[in-house]
């Protein structure tokens, strides 16, 4: 979802952004309007995120796959790099790194189908390591990092598709974060890449200019045609959220609502989540009926009470709420309502 306010606004602007006579679509990514677009864009999300000036915002393509490739060919220095399989997008990361690098596996949670977040230790961490990886939200599985490791003198990288500006996190302990944009950001099309500037210009010759961090830093994300209306789109979300008082407000709002789902699940003797309870997220919840026919008819009755976007990961099956930012508290509660009642049809 995308906050109804933030469509809004863009429906307003679409035809004539601020007298220009042109869409954002329209203009020029080296026009005025547009650098202030950027320029806005980045601005708000440091002061959402408090990133330190040491740290590099850019706004890149290729979604958060390129990043799975992008990391280990910029940051590779002894060969070696550590990562925390939580994961169908932990594997997905790792499968395209060992191209680049020797991946080793620090920790994982396979056995158990990915249904916890496994507990890492200082002993784990190699200082031979370039970097160690970790998904912070599994959007499949539906479980996330409560407490983000302290990995020292090895840069934390963190792909943070599912669960970026949904909690307040510290930027310092990570060397690098990513996140495609389509979760909690804005449309598709746009990446995220928040960097410690040391860790700029390691590329190797060989690597190809789009994909060295240092040709989007040098130049601003301007390299080439930036996504514009992505940026836009994004910068709009970015005002949301200031708005609404910040990622600290965001926060307790998500709290909230993943707490009413999850209140449910734990009271039911019908619907039940495979994930344990110190590894839930705030983002994707999965859960299940007692068999998969009666996870089709659910899925059927929630879609007939404007219940959209349920089904889980065709992976997994069953069902999955995800409820980013924008979704709204009342959407939640509408879902436990329609669990409810189903529930209460249902149960033998
Ligand atoms: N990582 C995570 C945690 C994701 O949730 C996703 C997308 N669902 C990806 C990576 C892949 O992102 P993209 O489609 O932007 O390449």
């Amino acid at each position: 979802m995308l906050p109804q306010e933030v469509l809004e606004k863009a429906q307003k602007e679409l035809l004539n952004y601020k007298d220009s006579g042109m869409s954002v679509m329209e203009l020029s990514h080296r026009s005025g309007l547009f650098i202030e677009i950027i320029e806005n864009a980045e601005k708000t999300l440091r002061k959402l995120m408090g990133i330190p000036d040491n740290y590099k915002v850019l706004f890149l393509q290729g979604g958060a796959t390129l990043q799975f490739s992008m990391v280990p060919l910029n940051l590779k220095q002894n060969g070696k790099a550590g990562y925390v399989n939580t994961g169908s997008w932990s594997k997905k990361a790792m499968s395209e790194a060992r191209k680049y690098i020797d991946v080793e596996i620090i920790a994982s949670s396979e056995d158990e189908n990915f249904t916890y977040i496994p507990k890492l230790d200082q002993k784990m961490f190699n200082p031979d390591f370039d970097y160690i990886h970790i998904t912070t939200n599994n959007t499949i599985e539906g479980t996330a990092f409560s407490e983000i490791p302290d990995t020292g003198d090895i840069p934390l990288v963190a792909d943070m598709s599912s669960n970026i500006l949904s909690e307040e996190i510290d930027v310092t302990k990570f060397g690098l974060i990513y996140a495609g944009a389509q979760k909690n950001i804005g449309p598709a099309g746009l990446t995220i890449v928040i960097i410690r500037e040391d860790l700029i210009g390691k590329a190797k010759k060989d690597c190809p200019i789009m994909l060295d961090y240092k040709t989007h830093s040098d130049s601003g994300s301007m390299y080439n045609t930036p996504p514009t209306f992505p940026i836009y789109m994004a910068s709009l979300v970015f005002q949301w959220l200031e708005d609404l008082g910040g990622i600290k407000v965001m926060e307790e709002i998500n709290r909230k609502k993943a707490k009413i789902l999850y209140d449910f699940l734990d009271k039911s003797d019908f619907f039940t989540s495979p994930v344990e309870k110190d590894s839930r997220s705030l983002m994707n919840i999965p859960f299940v009926t007692p068999t998969k026919e009666l996870d089709a008819l659910f899925l059927e009755e929630a879609k007939a009470n404007e219940l959209e976007t349920l089904k889980g990961h065709r992976s997994v099956g069953g069902m999955r709420a995800s409820i980013y930012n924008a979704m709204p508290v009342e959407g939640v509660e509408r879902l436990v309502h329609v669990m409810a009642k189903f529930e209460k049809k249902h149960l033998r």
